[in-house]
Protein backbone atom coordinates (compact mmCIF):
# COMPACT_ATOMS: atom_id res chain seq x y z
CA UNK A 1 0.00 0.00 0.00
CA UNK A 2 1.69 3.67 -1.02
CA UNK A 3 0.51 5.88 1.43
CA UNK A 4 0.70 8.60 -0.86
CA UNK A 5 -1.82 6.71 -3.89
CA UNK A 6 -3.90 5.71 -1.03
CA UNK A 7 -4.55 9.58 -0.24
CA UNK A 8 -5.04 10.35 -3.53
CA UNK A 9 -7.55 7.90 -4.33
CA UNK A 10 -9.16 7.96 -1.04
CA UNK A 11 -9.78 11.46 -1.49
CA UNK A 12 -11.69 10.87 -4.78
CA UNK A 13 -13.61 8.08 -3.22
CA UNK A 14 -14.67 10.49 -0.40
CA UNK A 15 -15.36 12.91 -2.84
CA UNK A 16 -17.50 10.16 -4.91
CA UNK A 17 -19.44 9.34 -1.44
CA UNK A 18 -20.18 12.89 -0.77
CA UNK A 19 -21.75 13.44 -3.70
CA UNK A 20 -23.68 10.93 -3.79
CA UNK A 21 -24.95 12.02 -0.32
CA UNK A 22 -25.58 15.42 -1.45
CA UNK A 23 -27.39 13.84 -4.58
CA UNK A 24 -29.05 10.79 -2.73
CA UNK A 25 -32.64 12.53 -3.29
CA UNK A 26 -32.26 12.29 -6.87
CA UNK A 27 -31.84 8.15 -7.08
CA UNK A 28 -35.49 6.03 -6.97
CA UNK A 29 -35.30 4.78 -2.97
CA UNK A 30 -35.91 1.59 -4.66
CA UNK A 31 -34.16 -0.31 -7.24
CA UNK A 32 -36.31 -0.33 -10.05
CA UNK A 33 -33.76 -2.73 -12.40
CA UNK A 34 -34.96 -6.55 -13.18
CA UNK A 35 -33.16 -9.52 -12.13
CA UNK A 36 -30.04 -10.22 -14.00
CA UNK A 37 -29.69 -6.62 -15.23
CA UNK A 38 -25.90 -6.53 -14.05
CA UNK A 39 -24.58 -9.79 -15.53
CA UNK A 40 -25.65 -7.93 -19.42
CA UNK A 41 -23.19 -4.76 -18.14
CA UNK A 42 -20.16 -6.42 -16.59
CA UNK A 43 -17.62 -8.99 -18.77
CA UNK A 44 -17.60 -12.54 -17.43
CA UNK A 45 -14.22 -12.46 -16.32
CA UNK A 46 -11.92 -10.24 -13.95
CA UNK A 47 -9.27 -8.10 -16.50
CA UNK A 48 -5.97 -9.50 -16.60
CA UNK A 49 -4.28 -6.15 -16.68
CA UNK A 50 -5.26 -3.18 -14.00
CA UNK A 51 -7.93 -0.94 -14.84
CA UNK A 52 -7.92 2.03 -13.58
CA UNK A 53 -9.75 4.12 -10.47
CA UNK A 54 -11.59 6.46 -12.98
CA UNK A 55 -13.17 3.75 -15.19
CA UNK A 56 -14.59 2.15 -12.03
CA UNK A 57 -16.22 4.89 -10.62
CA UNK A 58 -18.01 5.52 -14.14
CA UNK A 59 -19.41 1.78 -14.03
CA UNK A 60 -20.13 2.40 -10.11
CA UNK A 61 -22.28 5.19 -11.84
CA UNK A 62 -23.99 3.73 -14.51
CA UNK A 63 -24.43 0.03 -13.62
CA UNK A 64 -24.02 -0.08 -10.01
CA UNK A 65 -25.98 2.86 -8.52
CA UNK A 66 -28.77 1.58 -10.61
CA UNK A 67 -29.31 -1.62 -8.58
CA UNK A 68 -28.77 -0.14 -5.47
CA UNK A 69 -31.99 0.16 -3.02
CA UNK A 70 -30.97 3.39 -1.35
CA UNK A 71 -31.33 2.79 2.47
CA UNK A 72 -29.93 6.17 3.48
CA UNK A 73 -32.49 7.65 1.64
CA UNK A 74 -34.61 10.10 3.68
CA UNK A 75 -37.70 8.66 2.06
CA UNK A 76 -36.72 5.17 3.16
CA UNK A 77 -39.34 4.20 5.10
CA UNK A 78 -39.39 0.51 4.93
CA UNK A 79 -38.52 -2.87 6.74
CA UNK A 80 -36.17 -1.05 10.03
CA UNK A 81 -33.79 1.39 9.23
CA UNK A 82 -29.70 0.76 9.06
CA UNK A 83 -28.15 4.04 10.40
CA UNK A 84 -25.39 5.78 8.97
CA UNK A 85 -23.71 8.92 10.10
CA UNK A 86 -20.43 11.16 9.60
CA UNK A 87 -19.02 9.43 12.99
CA UNK A 88 -19.95 5.93 11.91
CA UNK A 89 -18.41 6.18 8.52
CA UNK A 90 -15.33 7.81 10.02
CA UNK A 91 -14.83 4.36 12.50
CA UNK A 92 -15.52 2.28 9.52
CA UNK A 93 -12.93 3.91 7.64
CA UNK A 94 -10.34 4.00 10.40
CA UNK A 95 -11.37 0.22 10.75
CA UNK A 96 -10.61 -0.30 7.13
CA UNK A 97 -7.51 1.56 7.07
CA UNK A 98 -5.62 -0.20 10.53
CA UNK A 99 -7.00 -3.48 9.08
CA UNK A 100 -6.11 -5.38 11.81
CA UNK A 101 -8.43 -8.79 13.21
CA UNK A 102 -9.29 -8.57 17.10
CA UNK A 103 -8.70 -12.29 17.65
CA UNK A 104 -7.72 -12.45 20.91
CA UNK A 105 -6.14 -10.00 22.90
CA UNK A 106 -2.92 -10.21 21.75
CA UNK A 107 -3.67 -9.46 18.05
CA UNK A 108 -4.67 -6.04 19.24
CA UNK A 109 -5.21 -5.55 22.80
CA UNK A 110 -6.69 -1.98 21.78
CA UNK A 111 -9.68 -3.67 19.54
CA UNK A 112 -10.59 -6.29 22.39
CA UNK A 113 -10.25 -3.59 25.31
CA UNK A 114 -12.22 -0.67 23.49
CA UNK A 115 -14.70 -3.07 23.08
CA UNK A 116 -15.14 -3.99 26.30
CA UNK A 117 -15.07 -0.25 27.67
CA UNK A 118 -17.95 1.00 24.75
CA UNK A 119 -20.23 -2.03 25.56
CA UNK A 120 -20.17 -0.83 29.30
CA UNK A 121 -20.94 2.71 28.31
CA UNK A 122 -23.58 1.67 26.27
CA UNK A 123 -24.72 -0.82 28.70
CA UNK A 124 -24.75 1.86 31.78
CA UNK A 125 -26.97 4.38 29.44
CA UNK A 126 -29.36 1.69 28.49
CA UNK A 127 -28.86 1.04 32.50
CA UNK A 128 -29.09 -2.75 32.27
CA UNK A 129 -28.35 -4.36 35.53
CA UNK A 130 -24.13 -4.27 36.42
CA UNK A 131 -24.49 -8.22 35.48
CA UNK A 132 -23.98 -7.43 32.53
CA UNK A 133 -20.82 -5.38 32.65
CA UNK A 134 -17.50 -6.92 32.25
CA UNK A 135 -16.36 -6.02 35.29
CA UNK A 136 -18.31 -9.27 36.84
CA UNK A 137 -18.40 -12.54 35.31
CA UNK A 138 -20.55 -10.94 32.24
CA UNK A 139 -19.70 -8.93 29.34
CA UNK A 140 -20.96 -7.17 25.91
CA UNK A 141 -19.57 -8.34 22.69
CA UNK A 142 -20.15 -7.03 18.91
CA UNK A 143 -21.60 -9.39 16.85
CA UNK A 144 -22.19 -8.40 13.43
CA UNK A 145 -26.16 -8.98 13.50
CA UNK A 146 -28.79 -9.85 15.77
CA UNK A 147 -29.30 -13.24 13.80
CA UNK A 148 -25.71 -14.31 15.02
CA UNK A 149 -26.17 -12.91 18.86
CA UNK A 150 -29.31 -14.77 19.20
CA UNK A 151 -27.79 -18.17 18.00
CA UNK A 152 -24.68 -18.22 20.50
CA UNK A 153 -26.69 -17.34 23.28
CA UNK A 154 -29.23 -20.04 22.20
CA UNK A 155 -25.98 -22.13 21.86
CA UNK A 156 -24.40 -21.78 25.05
CA UNK A 157 -28.17 -22.49 26.51
CA UNK A 158 -28.52 -25.77 25.13
CA UNK A 159 -24.64 -27.00 25.86
CA UNK A 160 -25.37 -25.40 29.38
CA UNK A 161 -28.75 -27.46 29.56
CA UNK A 162 -27.13 -30.82 28.44
CA UNK A 163 -23.93 -30.38 30.30
CA UNK A 164 -26.58 -31.22 33.16
CA UNK A 165 -28.78 -34.05 31.68
CA UNK A 166 -26.57 -35.40 29.52
CA UNK A 167 -26.42 -35.02 25.52
CA UNK A 168 -29.21 -37.63 24.74
CA UNK A 169 -31.76 -35.21 26.04
CA UNK A 170 -31.58 -32.90 22.81
CA UNK A 171 -34.48 -33.98 21.61
CA UNK A 172 -36.84 -32.87 24.35
CA UNK A 173 -34.96 -29.50 24.29
CA UNK A 174 -38.22 -27.11 24.24
CA UNK A 175 -37.76 -23.50 23.17
CA UNK A 176 -40.62 -20.37 23.55
CA UNK A 177 -40.78 -17.53 21.52
CA UNK A 178 -44.27 -15.67 20.05
CA UNK A 179 -45.74 -15.39 16.31
CA UNK A 180 -43.75 -12.35 16.01
CA UNK A 181 -40.33 -13.14 16.83
CA UNK A 182 -38.00 -12.93 14.03
CA UNK A 183 -37.47 -15.23 12.19
CA UNK A 184 -34.19 -15.45 13.24
CA UNK A 185 -34.85 -16.90 16.28
CA UNK A 186 -36.33 -20.32 14.29
CA UNK A 187 -33.03 -20.02 12.38
CA UNK A 188 -31.10 -20.27 15.24
CA UNK A 189 -32.80 -23.30 16.22
CA UNK A 190 -32.50 -25.22 13.02
CA UNK A 191 -28.82 -24.69 13.39
CA UNK A 192 -28.25 -25.76 16.97
CA UNK A 193 -30.62 -28.87 16.32
CA UNK A 194 -33.79 -27.82 18.20
CA UNK A 195 -36.65 -30.01 16.92
CA UNK A 196 -39.04 -28.34 14.90
CA UNK A 197 -41.70 -29.60 16.93
CA UNK A 198 -40.07 -28.09 19.32
CA UNK A 199 -40.52 -24.53 18.78
CA UNK A 200 -42.89 -23.12 20.75
CA UNK A 201 -44.29 -19.94 18.60
CA UNK A 202 -46.74 -19.20 20.81
CA UNK A 203 -49.58 -16.93 19.65
CA UNK A 204 -50.26 -13.07 20.33
CA UNK A 205 -53.59 -11.74 20.12
CA UNK A 206 -54.74 -8.62 19.04
CA UNK A 207 -56.08 -6.99 22.65
CA UNK A 208 -52.52 -8.07 23.89
CA UNK A 209 -50.99 -5.81 21.07
CA UNK A 210 -49.26 -8.62 19.89
CA UNK A 211 -47.09 -9.18 22.62
CA UNK A 212 -46.22 -12.41 24.26
CA UNK A 213 -48.89 -13.31 26.92
CA UNK A 214 -47.41 -14.82 30.20
CA UNK A 215 -50.53 -16.70 30.53
CA UNK A 216 -50.01 -18.66 27.26
CA UNK A 217 -45.82 -18.85 28.42
CA UNK A 218 -46.98 -20.84 31.84
CA UNK A 219 -49.58 -22.94 29.74
CA UNK A 220 -46.69 -24.01 27.41
CA UNK A 221 -44.61 -24.78 29.83
CA UNK A 222 -46.59 -26.28 32.13
CA UNK A 223 -48.38 -28.64 29.33
CA UNK A 224 -44.62 -29.55 27.87
CA UNK A 225 -43.01 -30.58 31.43
CA UNK A 226 -46.23 -32.70 31.51
CA UNK A 227 -45.30 -34.11 28.14
CA UNK A 228 -41.92 -35.65 29.05
CA UNK A 229 -40.24 -32.19 27.59
CA UNK A 230 -37.64 -29.85 28.58
CA UNK A 231 -38.39 -26.11 28.29
CA UNK A 232 -34.73 -23.98 28.40
CA UNK A 233 -35.19 -20.66 26.37
CA UNK A 234 -37.15 -18.09 25.89
CA UNK A 235 -36.29 -15.58 23.55
CA UNK A 236 -38.62 -12.36 24.41
CA UNK A 237 -38.60 -9.11 21.75
CA UNK A 238 -38.59 -5.27 22.90
CA UNK A 239 -39.97 -3.61 19.77
CA UNK A 240 -41.40 -6.64 17.36
CA UNK A 241 -40.58 -6.56 14.02
CA UNK A 242 -44.05 -6.57 12.36
CA UNK A 243 -45.35 -3.94 14.76
CA UNK A 244 -42.64 -3.43 17.40
CA UNK A 245 -44.92 -4.66 20.07
CA UNK A 246 -43.11 -4.84 23.29
CA UNK A 247 -43.19 -8.32 25.28
CA UNK A 248 -43.74 -8.07 29.05
CA UNK A 249 -39.81 -8.69 30.03
CA UNK A 250 -40.89 -8.80 33.97
CA UNK A 251 -44.21 -11.23 33.91
CA UNK A 252 -42.28 -13.35 31.78
CA UNK A 253 -39.23 -13.80 33.89
CA UNK A 254 -41.19 -14.11 36.75
CA UNK A 255 -42.68 -17.23 35.40
CA UNK A 256 -39.63 -18.80 33.79
CA UNK A 257 -37.66 -18.28 37.02
CA UNK A 258 -39.41 -20.89 38.77
CA UNK A 259 -37.59 -23.09 35.58
CA UNK A 260 -33.52 -23.52 34.38
CA UNK A 261 -34.83 -21.26 31.33
CA UNK A 262 -32.75 -19.55 29.68
CA UNK A 263 -34.18 -16.03 28.71
CA UNK A 264 -33.27 -13.91 25.69
CA UNK A 265 -34.42 -10.21 24.79
CA UNK A 266 -34.00 -9.35 21.97
CA UNK A 267 -34.09 -5.20 21.33
CA UNK A 268 -32.49 -5.32 17.67
CA UNK A 269 -34.30 -2.02 16.48
CA UNK A 270 -36.18 -0.70 19.83
CA UNK A 271 -33.04 -0.90 22.50
CA UNK A 272 -31.69 2.25 20.95
CA UNK A 273 -34.90 4.02 22.01
CA UNK A 274 -34.29 3.38 25.40
CA UNK A 275 -30.91 5.34 26.20
CA UNK A 276 -33.89 8.04 26.11
CA UNK A 277 -35.43 8.05 30.25
CA UNK A 278 -39.09 8.09 28.97
CA UNK A 279 -38.72 4.90 27.24
CA UNK A 280 -36.33 2.99 29.42
CA UNK A 281 -39.51 1.21 31.30
CA UNK A 282 -39.87 -0.79 28.25
CA UNK A 283 -36.74 -2.32 29.26
CA UNK A 284 -38.35 -3.24 33.13
CA UNK A 285 -37.44 -6.71 33.90
CA UNK A 286 -33.96 -6.76 32.04
CA UNK A 287 -32.44 -7.87 35.13
CA UNK A 288 -34.34 -10.98 34.92
CA UNK A 289 -32.89 -11.93 31.32
CA UNK A 290 -29.38 -14.19 30.68
CA UNK A 291 -29.23 -12.05 27.94
CA UNK A 292 -29.82 -9.12 26.05
CA UNK A 293 -29.07 -7.92 22.22
CA UNK A 294 -29.46 -4.73 20.46
CA UNK A 295 -28.09 -3.37 17.06
CA UNK A 296 -26.63 -0.30 16.62
CA UNK A 297 -26.44 -0.34 13.02
CA UNK A 298 -30.32 0.09 12.91
CA UNK A 299 -31.20 3.05 14.86
CA UNK A 300 -27.71 4.01 16.17
CA UNK A 301 -26.04 6.18 13.80
CA UNK A 302 -23.55 3.09 13.83
CA UNK A 303 -22.58 2.45 10.50
CA UNK A 304 -23.23 -1.35 9.20
CA UNK A 305 -22.71 -4.46 10.86
CA UNK A 306 -22.19 -3.81 14.60
CA UNK A 307 -24.65 -5.75 16.75
CA UNK A 308 -24.12 -5.22 20.78
CA UNK A 309 -24.53 -8.84 22.89
CA UNK A 310 -24.45 -8.37 26.40
CA UNK A 311 -24.69 -11.88 28.51
CA UNK A 312 -24.46 -12.08 32.15
CA UNK A 313 -22.75 -15.31 32.53
CA UNK A 314 -19.38 -14.78 29.83
CA UNK A 315 -18.71 -18.47 30.49
CA UNK A 316 -21.23 -19.98 29.21
CA UNK A 317 -20.19 -18.43 26.01
CA UNK A 318 -16.68 -19.07 26.10
CA UNK A 319 -17.63 -23.27 26.91
CA UNK A 320 -19.29 -23.05 23.91
CA UNK A 321 -17.85 -21.63 21.34
CA UNK A 322 -13.82 -21.86 22.66
CA UNK A 323 -10.90 -23.52 20.81
CA UNK A 324 -7.12 -23.18 21.38
CA UNK A 325 -5.17 -24.39 18.91
CA UNK A 326 -1.61 -24.31 19.22
CA UNK A 327 -0.87 -21.46 16.88
CA UNK A 328 -3.32 -19.13 18.92
CA UNK A 329 -1.72 -19.88 22.03
CA UNK A 330 -0.26 -17.00 23.69
CA UNK A 331 0.68 -15.98 27.30
CA UNK A 332 -2.26 -13.27 28.29
CA UNK A 333 -4.48 -16.13 26.85
CA UNK A 334 -2.93 -19.12 28.50
CA UNK A 335 -2.79 -17.02 31.84
CA UNK A 336 -6.69 -16.00 31.87
CA UNK A 337 -6.05 -12.76 32.16
CA UNK A 338 -7.52 -11.18 29.28
CA UNK A 339 -10.94 -11.31 27.03
CA UNK A 340 -10.39 -13.24 23.92
CA UNK A 341 -13.42 -12.84 22.11
CA UNK A 342 -13.09 -15.64 19.58
CA UNK A 343 -14.44 -17.45 21.72
CA UNK A 344 -17.76 -15.36 22.37
CA UNK A 345 -18.97 -16.13 18.57
CA UNK A 346 -18.81 -17.87 15.80
CA UNK A 347 -16.08 -16.74 13.10
CA UNK A 348 -12.44 -16.71 14.57
CA UNK A 349 -11.36 -13.24 12.13
CA UNK A 350 -13.63 -10.46 13.87
CA UNK A 351 -12.94 -6.77 12.34
CA UNK A 352 -12.40 -3.69 14.88
CA UNK A 353 -16.01 -2.60 15.17
CA UNK A 354 -15.87 -0.81 18.43
CA UNK A 355 -14.11 2.28 16.86
CA UNK A 356 -17.21 3.43 15.12
CA UNK A 357 -19.19 2.80 18.07
CA UNK A 358 -16.82 4.38 19.97
CA UNK A 359 -16.78 7.52 17.30
CA UNK A 360 -20.88 7.68 17.50
CA UNK A 361 -20.39 7.96 21.39
CA UNK A 362 -18.26 10.31 21.79
CA UNK A 363 -19.06 12.81 18.32
CA UNK A 364 -22.72 12.72 19.04
CA UNK A 365 -22.74 12.33 23.02
CA UNK A 366 -25.97 11.47 24.39
CA UNK A 367 -28.14 14.34 24.78
CA UNK A 368 -27.16 14.56 20.98
CA UNK A 369 -28.29 10.96 20.68
CA UNK A 370 -31.25 10.85 22.77
CA UNK A 371 -32.86 13.65 20.75
CA UNK A 372 -32.28 11.72 17.34
CA UNK A 373 -34.37 9.12 18.42
CA UNK A 374 -37.26 11.57 19.88
CA UNK A 375 -36.91 13.30 16.48
CA UNK A 376 -37.81 10.79 14.67
CA UNK A 377 -40.59 8.98 17.38
CA UNK A 378 -42.08 12.59 16.23
CA UNK A 379 -42.36 12.28 12.66
CA UNK A 380 -43.43 9.14 13.08
CA UNK A 381 -46.40 10.64 15.77
CA UNK A 382 -46.93 13.32 13.06
CA UNK A 383 -47.20 10.39 10.00
CA UNK A 384 -49.78 8.94 12.31
CA UNK A 385 -51.93 11.68 12.87
CA UNK A 386 -51.75 12.41 9.06
CA UNK A 387 -53.51 9.16 8.83
CA UNK A 388 -55.83 8.60 11.29
CA UNK A 389 -57.23 12.63 9.82
CA UNK A 390 -57.87 10.58 6.79
CA UNK A 391 -61.00 8.51 7.21
CA UNK A 392 -60.24 6.12 4.68
CA UNK A 393 -57.51 4.74 6.42
CA UNK A 394 -56.78 2.54 9.97
CA UNK A 395 -53.97 2.50 12.29
CA UNK A 396 -54.00 -1.36 13.22
CA UNK A 397 -51.86 -1.06 16.28
CA UNK A 398 -50.63 0.76 18.53
CA UNK A 399 -47.17 3.17 17.78
CA UNK A 400 -44.78 2.46 20.51
CA UNK A 401 -41.73 4.04 18.39
CA UNK A 402 -41.23 5.18 15.37
CA UNK A 403 -43.65 1.96 12.82
CA UNK A 404 -46.49 3.24 11.88
CA UNK A 405 -48.93 0.51 11.24
CA UNK A 406 -51.77 0.93 8.91
CA UNK A 407 -54.25 0.00 6.13
CA UNK A 408 -56.55 1.96 3.60
CA UNK A 409 -60.09 0.19 4.40
CA UNK A 410 -62.47 -0.28 1.22
CA UNK A 411 -65.64 0.84 1.12
CA UNK A 412 -67.22 -2.40 0.86
CA UNK A 413 -65.10 -4.21 3.59
CA UNK A 414 -64.06 -7.16 2.32
CA UNK A 415 -60.91 -8.37 4.07
CA UNK A 416 -59.85 -10.19 0.82
CA UNK A 417 -60.38 -7.06 -1.67
CA UNK A 418 -58.60 -4.92 1.41
CA UNK A 419 -55.85 -7.23 1.50
CA UNK A 420 -55.15 -7.11 -2.56
CA UNK A 421 -55.82 -3.35 -2.13
CA UNK A 422 -52.62 -2.75 0.24
CA UNK A 423 -50.87 -4.68 -1.37
CA UNK A 424 -51.65 -2.67 -4.83
CA UNK A 425 -51.31 1.07 -2.44
CA UNK A 426 -47.02 -0.49 -1.66
CA UNK A 427 -46.62 -1.45 -5.67
CA UNK A 428 -47.87 1.23 -6.64
CA UNK A 429 -45.87 4.17 -3.93
CA UNK A 430 -42.74 1.73 -4.16
CA UNK A 431 -42.34 1.57 -8.10
CA UNK A 432 -42.90 5.47 -8.40
CA UNK A 433 -39.44 5.69 -6.91
CA UNK A 434 -40.72 7.94 -4.58
CA UNK A 435 -40.56 6.69 -1.27
CA UNK A 436 -39.95 3.03 -0.16
CA UNK A 437 -42.32 1.19 2.87
CA UNK A 438 -42.30 -2.35 3.36
CA UNK A 439 -45.76 -4.80 4.96
CA UNK A 440 -46.52 -7.07 7.08
CA UNK A 441 -49.20 -9.20 8.22
CA UNK A 442 -51.28 -9.17 11.14
CA UNK A 443 -54.25 -11.17 12.32
CA UNK A 444 -54.57 -12.17 9.04
CA UNK A 445 -54.83 -8.76 7.29
CA UNK A 446 -51.75 -7.26 4.56
CA UNK A 447 -50.44 -4.24 6.69
CA UNK A 448 -48.47 -1.59 5.21
CA UNK A 449 -45.24 -0.69 7.41
CA UNK A 450 -43.89 3.50 7.74
CA UNK A 451 -41.28 3.49 9.82
CA UNK A 452 -38.91 6.94 10.41
CA UNK A 453 -35.53 6.28 11.06
CA UNK A 454 -33.12 7.36 8.26
CA UNK A 455 -30.83 9.69 9.52
CA UNK A 456 -31.93 12.40 6.74
CA UNK A 457 -35.69 12.48 6.76
CA UNK A 458 -36.73 15.52 7.74
CA UNK A 459 -40.64 16.76 8.61
CA UNK A 460 -41.09 18.03 4.66
CA UNK A 461 -40.16 13.79 3.44
CA UNK A 462 -43.14 12.52 6.08
CA UNK A 463 -45.52 15.67 3.97
CA UNK A 464 -44.45 14.25 0.91
CA UNK A 465 -44.35 11.03 1.87
CA UNK A 466 -48.36 11.24 2.91
CA UNK A 467 -49.57 12.93 0.04
CA UNK A 468 -47.89 10.52 -2.23
CA UNK A 469 -50.51 8.14 0.12
CA UNK A 470 -53.27 9.96 -0.25
CA UNK A 471 -52.85 10.27 -4.51
CA UNK A 472 -52.24 6.84 -5.10
CA UNK A 473 -55.29 5.78 -3.02
CA UNK A 474 -57.69 7.61 -4.47
CA UNK A 475 -56.55 6.61 -8.09
CA UNK A 476 -56.82 2.63 -6.72
CA UNK A 477 -60.38 3.29 -4.98
CA UNK A 478 -61.51 5.07 -8.47
CA UNK A 479 -60.22 2.67 -10.55
CA UNK A 480 -61.69 -0.31 -8.39
N1 LIG B 1 -34.72 -9.12 15.74
C1 LIG B 1 -35.58 -8.14 15.40
C2 LIG B 1 -36.61 -7.70 16.39
C3 LIG B 1 -35.48 -7.56 14.13
O1 LIG B 1 -36.36 -6.61 13.79
C4 LIG B 1 -34.50 -7.99 13.23
C5 LIG B 1 -34.38 -7.39 11.90
O2 LIG B 1 -35.04 -6.47 11.54
C6 LIG B 1 -33.65 -9.02 13.64
C7 LIG B 1 -33.79 -9.56 14.89
C8 LIG B 1 -32.58 -9.55 12.72
O3 LIG B 1 -31.60 -8.62 12.61
P1 LIG B 1 -30.20 -8.93 11.88
O4 LIG B 1 -30.39 -8.56 10.45
O5 LIG B 1 -29.23 -8.02 12.59
O6 LIG B 1 -29.88 -10.35 12.07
Amino acid sequence: MDAEQLRENAHKMVDVIADYYKNIESFPVLSQVEPGYLQKLIPDSAPVQPESLQSVLQDIETKILPGVTHWQSPNFFAYFPINGSIAGFLGEMLSAGINMMGISWITSPAATELEMIVLDWLANLLKLPNDFLSKGPGGGVIQGTASEAVLVVLLAARDRILREIGKDALGKLVVYGSDQTHSCFEKACQIVGIRPENLRLLRTETCNEYALSPESLADAISHDIATGLIPFFLCATVGTTSSTAVDPLHALGKIIKRYRIWFHVDAAYAGSACICPEYRHHLNGIEEADSFNMNCHKWFLTNFDCSALWIKDRNALIQSLSTNPEYLKNKASQGRTVIDYKDWEIPLGRRFRSLKLWMVLRLYGVEKLQSYIRNHIKLAQQFEDLVAQDTRFEIVATRTFSLVCFRLLPPNKNEEYANKLNSDLLDAVNSSGKIFISHTVLSGNYILRFVVGAPLTEERHIVAAWKLFQEASSSLLENS
